[in-house]
């Protein structure tokens, strides 16, 4: 790790420069955190497994069309990926209320949406990630509508993806962060998927496991949810997944919740 030079420590990842121009490589840390870095904890493995399952997902996203910044992966907790400038907005997609959604909006945790749901938060850490809308964020030039149209139009592709293959394992994809990134080649700019695909920034319910322990639940119940701290989710279900774990999970907006 040493020969290399570190660009940027995040919660989650360390960045490094790249073997070549134009490229950068992601370690994955074990540090986890919850509730805009408020909450913090280590989980042993967390960044080998996030390293694993963000390849893994963005593979299969290159594979239907969805361009990502994914190059490959180089270890147990680094990848290679393409450097993009970072657009400052994290993108949620949400299909079921949860978390801070459903405080915010008063709709009991669980609650299938209507449609999915995308919502926008301004990627800054001193500010606690705080939602905004289409108009701010063209208004203070962090994306054109153009971006907005593009990045939208992948969320819901990536939506639509990852749900089917989580229901495949019994799990449903609750809601889930992504941030993209600005990739220039030659002349050009698109918009690629960037950061990372994985259980930090996914909120998974388990479609099977009661809390008890008691075997399956009946088709279309309620399951819980991964929390840190574990005050903050429906009563009768385990919870799993989203954001790290019993000890801690992601921050960022996500944390927002
Ligand atoms: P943070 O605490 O800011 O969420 P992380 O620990 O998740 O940071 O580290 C990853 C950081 O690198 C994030 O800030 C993310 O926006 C940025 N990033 C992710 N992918 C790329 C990329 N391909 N090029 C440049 N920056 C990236
Ligand atoms: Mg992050």
């Amino acid at each position: 790790m040493s020969r290399r030079r570190q660009i940027y420590e995040g919660k989650a990842k360390v960045l490094f420069e790249g073997p070549e121009p134009g490229t950068i490589v992601q370690y994955f840390k074990d540090d986890a955190s919850a509730f805009n870095n408020k909450k913090k904890g280590t989980i042993t493995g967390k960044g080998v497994l996030n390293n694993r399952i963000s390849e893994y997902l963005m593979t299969k996203l290159n594979e239907i069309g969805v361009p990502t910044h994914f190059v490959r992966r180089l270890n147990m907790r680094e990848q290679l990926v393409r450097e993009v400038e970072i657009i400052p907005i994290e993108v949620i997609i949400r299909n079921i209320a949860a978390g801070g959604f459903s405080k915010r909006l008063g709709i009991a945790e669980g609650t299938v949406l209507p449609r999915s749901i995308v919502e926008y938060y301004y990627k800054n850490d001193e500010l606690n990630d705080p939602m905004v809308s289409e108009e701010h964020i063209t208004a203070f030039g962090w994306a054109a509508t153009q971006d907005l149209d593009d990045m939208m139009q992948m969320a819901l592709r990536i939506n639509d993806f990852l749900t089917g293959l989580f229901l495949g394992v019994q799990i449903r994809l609750v809601d889930f962060k992504i941030e993209f990134g600005r990739l220039y080649k030659d002349e050009e700019m698109r918009i690629v998927l960037a950061d990372e695909i994985s259980p930090d920034n996914c909120r998974l319910w388990d479609l099977n496991q009661r809390e008890d322990g008691q075997g399956s639940l009946p088709p279309g119940s309620r399951t819980g949810r991964g929390s840190l701290s574990g005050s903050r989710s429906p009563p009768r279900y385990p919870r799993r997944g989203r954001r790290g774990g019993p000890q801690g999970s992601q921050g960022g907006a996500v944390g927002a919740l």
